[in-house]
């Protein structure tokens, strides 16, 4: 008999998923992480008191599935955002998710799809091309202007050539800190309502607690637009990145499609039960996001001020630069102590704003690297 000769099957992996390898910032262990954009505040000793009773609560529970359709946590949902943006919604207007990732991903479920276009505007969040690929749906994207704007004229042209069903938009955009003018946002909302079948506009904020005071939120434009989509996120401002939770606000008639798409029961007991005991101290959060404001502004002065070129922010972050060898600065303040994200255009790079010690500690190390 011959040695049987080792079968080795090759896995069908869909030929566009060849050769490629998880998204994801790196993970390190360093004193001072600035790159990824989350709360440098931990929760307080209250707030985790009242996530750890609510968790114990639906502990007792958890024989049983979940509210499939989290009516509890979509009405806290609608209270917050009344209070954060003024904008009165209904329960049935909301839509959560584990993590504004998945609800966007609902959205390309529901939306996008093989023979389908989805639209964005680059420099732009990287996930969006992602979403899409994993949807089969095609990919186009326009481009933002030096300063990081979006042209109005650029957006609606592009969507009148290629007739998206989804068109993403991040404001303030990630990686470049920038929020669009309500004009621009209209702008494409009506190239948008004049393709034929249709197309969901998706306004991304998840940094919209960042806006600086005058700039406007997209939840503004929902009742006269039902093509309109805002996506929100409890992992920036929020301060609960660890729990996954993400949101939207839209027309019903548009979370319906979305209820359609989801896994049964996929926002689990426990997910609802802190997503919930953290939104009842969002008073105290939201002072909290003043100050972060606050260091965001100073940081972009301190940077001007060492003669570097940074980009209006509306986000949590601030991308600086632009260097000859961002990879070098970027080495140099790992090599401190100081992760930040090598991202964006070439020459540039993200850093967060963290607590006053953080972000003193990458002012310094900045300094060394670069001179001053
Ligand atoms: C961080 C981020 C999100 C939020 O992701 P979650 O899945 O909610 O943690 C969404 N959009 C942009 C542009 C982001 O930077």
């Amino acid at each position: 008999m011959p040695a049987e000769s080792p079968v080795r099957p090759a896995l069908p992996l869909r030929a566009e998923l060849a050769g490629l390898h998880p998204y994801g910032a790196p993970q390190l262990d360093v004193p001072v992480l600035l790159n990824v954009n989350e709360n440098p505040y931990p929760p307080s000793g209250a707030v985790v008191d009242d996530i750890a009773e609510a968790v114990r609560q639906a502990a007792g529970g958890l024989n049983r599935y979940p509210d499939r359709d989290f009516l509890g946590l979509r009405t806290d949902l609608v209270r917050y955002l009344l209070a954060e943006s003024g904008v009165a919604l209904a329960p049935e207007q909301l839509w959560a998710a584990n993590g504004s990732n998945e609800v966007m991903l609902h959205l390309l479920q529901a939306f996008g799809g093989p023979g389908r276009v989805a639209v964005s505007f680059a420099p732009t969040y990287s996930m969006y091309p992602e979403y899409a690929r994993d949807t089969a749906t095609g990919w186009v994207v326009g481009r933002r202007e030096h300063d990081f704007s979006l042209d109005a004229a650029h957006a609606v042209a592009t969507i009148a050539e290629h007739q998206p069903s989804v068109v993403l938009l991040a404001s303030p955009n990630n990686p470049t800190g920038t929020a669009l003018p309500t004009a621009t946002t209209l702008a494409v909302l009506d190239a948008a309502a004049q393709v034929p079948g249709g197309c969901v506009v998706v306004v991304d904020e998840a940094y919209g607690e960042f806006r600086r005071r005058g700039t406007p939120s997209a939840l503004e434009l929902l009742a006269d637009h039902p093509h309109l989509a805002v996506a929100r996120t409890m992992s920036k401002a929020f301060g609960l990145a660890g729990a996954r939770v993400g949101y939207l606000a839209a027309a019903p008639q548009l979370v319906d499609a979305l209820r359609v798409v989801r896994l049964p029961y996929h926002l689990s007991a426990v997910t609802q039960a802190v997503a919930r005991a953290a939104l009842a101290h969002s008073a105290e959060l939201m002072a909290q996001v003043g100050s972060l404001r606050d260091e965001r502004d100073a940081l972009v002065e301190w940077l001007r001020g060492r003669g570097h070129e940074v980009a209006d922010s509306d986000a949590n972050f601030v991308l600086f630069g632009r260097f000859a060898d961002r990879h070098a600065v970027w080495q140099g303040l790992l090599d401190r102590g100081v992760l930040i994200r090598e991202v964006g255009p070439e020459g540039w790079l993200r850093v967060s704003v963290g607590t006053p010690a953080e972000t003193a500690a990458f002012r310094a190390a900045l300094d060394q690297v670069v001179g001053s």
